[in-house]
């Protein structure tokens, strides 16, 4: 990489990297020897097919206002939390997308945003029922393929493979998925879309405390009646009760005392029963007994998961591979497994079928220009797409330095994907690897450490056009890296506290700066 700075002008260090981050960075050239010669040094920020609300940094009030006067999509999804975690199984554009068109009328789905967002979410469509919006076009991020989140392709797990230590606190796989016949196709930094199937001991529950043989029809949403057991397994979220099903229970219990705790409970929203399950709430009150098809309707959809993409097609032809950090925790007393997870890294074994699409990301993207040098934040399951973009660099022989950053708890028992690295460290693919783990030492030791100490290098990847990504935690890690990124371009570019923030929010706004956070 050289710097954007002619050798001969007269400056020192420390001003010609200044001035080079401020050319990359504040003027939008981002573009020295060896980055994307694409762009102009004036580039246009966020025209308005960039969303411009789409952004987590900005308050609920200022996105609604940057989306006013725009189609119901548009102020749908401005009211959305902006982080496409996928906890609500879409993107915030498909799920706003899926609301608008009628598809989707759960509006309590973005869990960042709260009921902030339910609410705003409310209001909108109180104003403009989506049924009217169904007219409008609206853009959509699906791709051509003709499977998609409501039509997924049932594809085959190939491997899973654990990707942490018997005795690490944290159990992490690598799944390997055949995508068989489908021609389904993704690019590095997409994600893949997983319908999970809920735990057959869990539905046995449900149907031994039901009375029910599992053969009893019942309705599905957007289908025909299927049996119930098919039903529980595959359509319906079984690890929560509901209030509209304690609500149900309440009418139906034949026991009073029965009825009065149910009439409480749905009032607190669970009260002390919130974390349990459906099976776990109908043996705690055997009275309440309703009729099938009333049970089966007061259940909330079960949603696919999205898991980015720790694959690229271009090593694996055929295959998608996902990281998985097996969830575990405890809630109303119980251990419980997280539904998809579990069902993906644990229950599943070579063969056996799950239902995939795949969800495009269009920002999360490798830069245009394989010269481009590229710096990756990713601790824990954050790894995931930077070992997409690490392969597809490889398959494609790109010449841009890589640079990633990488953290967990301890070295010995959770370095994912250790093997690869050494040996794109060895090979040159990775120019440089850092890694922070935070459990071996005293003091904890995180990501943005490295990223501290090495201030000066980063500054000057960033002055010849690097792009930043980060992936993981959206809670605690990513703000605190965003943090350290102002920090850097205040110590090594001399810039103010504002001067810096600017900084950093032009980097985002030309795109150099990327995040898939969850
Ligand atoms: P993680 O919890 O992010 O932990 C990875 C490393 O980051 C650990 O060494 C951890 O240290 C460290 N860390 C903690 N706070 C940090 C901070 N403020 N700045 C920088 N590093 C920090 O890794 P993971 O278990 O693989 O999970 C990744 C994240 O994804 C989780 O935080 C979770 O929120 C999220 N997640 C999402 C889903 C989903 O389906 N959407 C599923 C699972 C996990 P310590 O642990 O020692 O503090």
């Amino acid at each position: 990489m050289s710097p954007l700075i002619p050798d001969t002008a007269p400056f020192n260090p420390q001003q010609r990297a200044w001035l080079s981050g401020f050319f990359a960075g504040v003027l939008g050239a981002g573009q020295g020897e060896g980055a994307s010669g694409s762009t102009s040094t004036l580039a246009p920020v966020a025209d308005e097919d960039d969303h411009p609300w789409h952004d987590a940094a900005l308050p609920l009030g200022e996105r609604l206002a940057l989306a006013k006067g725009k189609p119901l999509a548009s102020r749908l999804m401005a009211a959305m939390a902006q982080l496409d975690c996928g906890a609500c199984g879409y993107l915030c554009q498909t799920y706003s997308a899926a609301i608008a068109t009628g598809d989707e009328r759960d509006l309590t789905r973005c869990s960042p945003g709260g009921n902030d967002t339910a609410q705003a979410l409310r209001r909108l469509v109180a104003i403009e029922p989506p049924a009217a919006a169904k007219q409008q076009p609206v853009a959509s991020s699906a791709d051509a393929s003709k499977y998609s989140r409501t039509q997924p392709f049932t594809a085959q797990i190939a491997s899973t493979t654990r990707l942490t230590h018997i005795d690490a606190p944290k159990d992490t796989r690598h799944v390997a998925i055949d995508l068989l016949d489908s021609g389904l196709t993704y690019e590095p930094g997409d994600a893949i879309g997983i319908c999970p199937v809920n735990c057959p001991d869990l539905v046995r529950g449900v149907l031994g405390v039901l009375g029910a043989t599992g053969d009893e029809p019942v309705a599905v949403e957007g289908g025909s009646a299927k049996p119930l057991r098919d039903a529980l397994s595959h359509d319906f979220t079984l690890a929560r009760a509901r209030p509209a099903l304690l609500e149900l229970l309440a009418k139906s219990a034949s026991d009073p005392q029965e009825a009065d705790q149910l009439r409480e409970l749905a009032a607190t929203e669970g009260g002390p029963l919130a974390g349990a399950d459906v099976c776990e709430v109908l043996e705690r009150f055997p009275s309440a007994r309703p009729p099938i098809g009333d049970f089966v309707a007061t259940l909330q959809r079960l949603q696919p998961r999205l898991y980015s993409i720790s694959s690229s097609q271009r090593k694996h032809p055929g295959q998608v591979h996902a990281t998985v950090g097996v969830v575990r925790f405890e809630s109303a007393g119980r251990w419980r497994n997280g539904v998809a997870s579990h069902f993906l890294g644990v229950r599943s074994s070579p063969g056996d079928s799950v239902r995939v699409f795949v969800q495009p990301s269009h920002r999360f993207r490798l830069p245009a220009d394989p010269a481009t040098p590229i710096i990756m934040v990713g601790p824990g399951t954050g790894i995931a797409p930077f070992i997409s973009f690490l392969q597809e660099r490889a398959a494609t022989s790109a010449t841009g330095q890589n640079w990633l950053i990488f953290g967990n708890q301890y070295f010995d028992l959770d370095f994912l994907y250790r093997e690869s690295l050494d040996q794109w460290s060895a090979t040159g693919l990775l120019t440089r690897l850092d890694v922070a783990f935070s459990r071996d030492t005293a003091e904890k030791v995180y990501v943005q450490q490295r990223m501290l100490e090495q201030g000066g290098q980063l500054w000057s990847w960033l002055a010849a056009g690097a792009y930043f990504y980060v992936c993981g935690d959206a809670r605690r890690m990513a703000p605190d890296v965003d943090a350290d990124l102002k920090q850097i371009a205040a110590d090594h570019g001399s810039l103010s506290p504002d001067e810096a923030t600017a900084y950093v929010a032009r980097l985002a706004k030309e795109k150099r700066y990327l995040k898939d956070v969850y």
